[in-house]
């Protein structure tokens, strides 16, 4: 069994897939070009946001947004504990301070309340000036964007977006990477939309942005890349993976609709023994991750190998929160709290999970799991 199961998708879609790789290879152009902008283009229209901007990867997606806003030396960036390195790991390389913030008990996603103590307690102990709101939709499911909007509103603070793990999921109607005054995502293979290696997005309504957005990602180009107005990157897409997205993107609403529904199945079987995600009731999860809640470590070691004996992956995402990295030792601040962090990455485990799961295998995974717990 696959954690994600990247082969099945591909041998599905192999013949449309092998033919648009062959058409790009037939065209000469293989950075950019045609595949690029019509991908942008489906890419905004899926997102129903004005512009897309694709790049290298969903890294430095964050970290280009970051520099578009102009955030650098003096300045705090929020961000929830509870994430994969990369949502904290731009902040530092663009000068600024990266202010920890505790998780919801519920949906793992960034905590509202813990959120406006940490920018009190910013800007009243600290000679840091609170700018950015880092948002992740942590495992598919979009974080909080009404409270988080009143208090980025409140403090007048930008919103960046991390949906590098929710391209696909929604609130109501309004779909993720279109929640921040920029959202971004990855196309790393095993993300909810995923390519043939490493890739990106940047979103946004904002034209200024936009501009900006595309000069950063080309070497800070002007006219063109050889006027150079600003110092900026090599982040650019290649064809090859637009044209993969492209087919990839035409499915992407079955395979979801397939992942929401083994998401219930599994709920079903697991309820009763286990902690199960929590889904906000207007949002919907482009399920990157299907992740339980165990009693405590002992359960957790526990039941992960039964589920090795039967040859059954799982993974534990994540370990610790951010400001357990030791790359991050030299940001902690005395008023942190990141308690809800610490007991969730004591007991969470995340199963396999992707559209092109059987019933009859997600029977297996629970009852193991039921049968691991109950000893
Ligand atoms: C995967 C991921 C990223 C980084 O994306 P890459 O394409 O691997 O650089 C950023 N944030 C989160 C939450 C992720 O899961």
């Amino acid at each position: 069994m696959e954690f994600r199961d990247l082969k099945k998708q591909y041998i599905k879609y192999k013949e449309k897939i092998d033919n648009s790789i062959n058409a790009v290879l037939n065209t000469g152009c293989y950075i950019q070009g045609k595949q690029v902008d019509g991908l942008e283009e489906e890419l905004a229209d899926f997102a129903g946001v004005k512009h897309c901007i694709t790049c290298a990867n969903g890294t430095d997606a964050l970290q280009i947004s970051l520099m578009a806003m102009g955030v650098g030396y003096g300045d705090a960036v929020f961000v929830p504990d509870f994430t994969f390195f990369s949502s904290g790991e731009v902040i530092p390389v663009v000068g600024a301070t990266p202010v920890f913030v505790d998780i919801d008990r519920k949906t793992f996603n960034i905590s509202v309340d813990s959120l406006k103590k940490a920018i009190e307690n910013v800007i009243h102990n600290t000679n840091l000036i609170p700018r950015v709101i880092v948002a992740v939709d942590l495992f598919g499911q979009p974080a909080d964007y009404t409270g988080i909007k009143g208090i980025a509103d409140k403090y007048d603070l930008l919103i960046l977006e991390d949906g590098a793990q929710g391209f696909g999921g929604k609130i109501n109607d309004a779909m993720n990477c279109s929640f921040g005054n920029i959202s971004t995502t990855s196309f790393f293979p095993a993300k909810p939309l995923g390519c043939y290696g490493d890739g990106g997005a940047i979103f946004t309504n904002s034209d200024e942005y936009n501009d900006m957005l595309r000069s950063l990602c080309v070497h800070g180009k002007g006219m063109d890349k050889y006027d150079n107005v600003r110092i900026g990157f090599n982040s650019r897409l290649d064809s090859i993976q637009a044209a993969v997205l492209r087919q990839k993107l035409l499915f992407l609403n079955e395979e979801l609709m397939a992942c929401n529904i083994n998401a219930r199945l599994y709920t079903e079987y697991l309820e009763h023994c286990v902690g199960v995600p929590f889904v906000m009731k207007e949002a919907t999860s482009a399920w990157a991750q299907y992740t339980i809640l165990l009693k405590d470590a002992g359960e957790r070691k526990r039941v992960m190998e039964a589920l090795e004996q039967q040859g059954i992956p799982s993974m534990i995402y994540y370990r610790k929160g951010l400001h357990k990295q030791s790359a991050f030792k030299d940001y902690q601040l005395d008023f942190q709290d990141c308690s809800v962090t610490d007991d969730v990455s004591e007991r969470c485990l995340s199963l396999p999970m992707h559209a092109y799961l059987e019933e009859w295998e997600i029977a297996i995974i629970t009852d193991t799991i039921c049968k691991a717990v109950k000893g």
